[in-house]
């Protein structure tokens, strides 16, 4: 194995063991494997040992780089965990499976519009700042409730689960308690949280994605 394919294995195990200790079914948290910065030949080790779910922060890297992926392998779902603007939500559509950053109404309108131009209807998560943090993207959890309504009522979008990025400072326990929370209560089946640092937290509190890069892949160039 190599380096990659290992710490890969041990990720997985840690998920499996968070799963047990929180009396949640083996497999109910999926792995969705972050290779923003990375080249092809950095995942494509990866995909050998088995990972199927990748995340991409940015459009336009993951058109330069998975289209010869997914010709490789055919099985590969590619989620969208970066911010999202509407004049590339046309690309989004096409590209990915999932979108997790679904957080204003121009990208609802926008997302809707090329989903029945395309006639493909990926799965949408609704970005939600639960920290409220200013430079943040995400809805304001007050708000999430009533977006989610409009992004059905008015767009004809389904809206799959919620998603968040703690603050870097704070512990994320309350952060994916509240995002937990309001999932339950819009009765909302996904719940995307937790990355490298504390993926194991947010299985504990339910996720059923978790956002995980840098302990799989090894440290980004900060500067890409
Ligand atoms: C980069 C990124 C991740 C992965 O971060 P790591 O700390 O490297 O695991 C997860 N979620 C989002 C939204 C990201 O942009």
């Amino acid at each position: 194995m190599t380096d990659v394919q290992t710490r890969l294995a041990d990720i997985r195990h840690r998920i499996a063991r968070a799963e047990k200790t929180a009396d949640r079914p083996e497999g109910a948290t999926r792995l969705v494997a972050v290779s923003k910065t990375f080249a092809g030949d950095d995942i494509r080790p990866v995909i050998a040992a088995g990972q199927r779910i990748f995340g991409e922060n940015r459009v336009q890297e993951a058109k330069a780089k998975w289209p010869e992926l997914r010709a490789e392998t055919s099985d590969i779902e590619l989620h969208l965990i970066g911010p999202l603007q509407s004049n590339k939500a046309r690309e989004a559509v096409e590209l990915f499976d999932v979108i997790h950053t679904v957080d204003r109404e121009k990208i609802a309108a926008a997302l809707a519009e090329e989903m029945a131009r395309l006639g493909k209807r990926p799965k949408l998560l609704v970005q939600v700042n639960t920290g409220l943090e200013p430079q943040k993207a995400g809805i304001d959890p007050r708000e999430a409730a009533a977006f989610v309504a409009a992004c059905k009522d008015t767009y004809g979008l389904t809206i799959a689960g919620l998603m968040c990025i703690p603050p870097a400072e704070e512990s994320p326990g309350p952060h994916f308690a509240l995002l937990a929370q309001i999932a339950r209560d819009l009765g909302l089946a996904e719940l995307s949280m937790g990355m490298s640092a504390d993926f194991e937290t947010a299985v504990g509190f339910g996720a059923s994605y978790v956002r995980v890069g840098s302990a799989i892949f090894g440290h980004r160039d900060p500067a890409a």
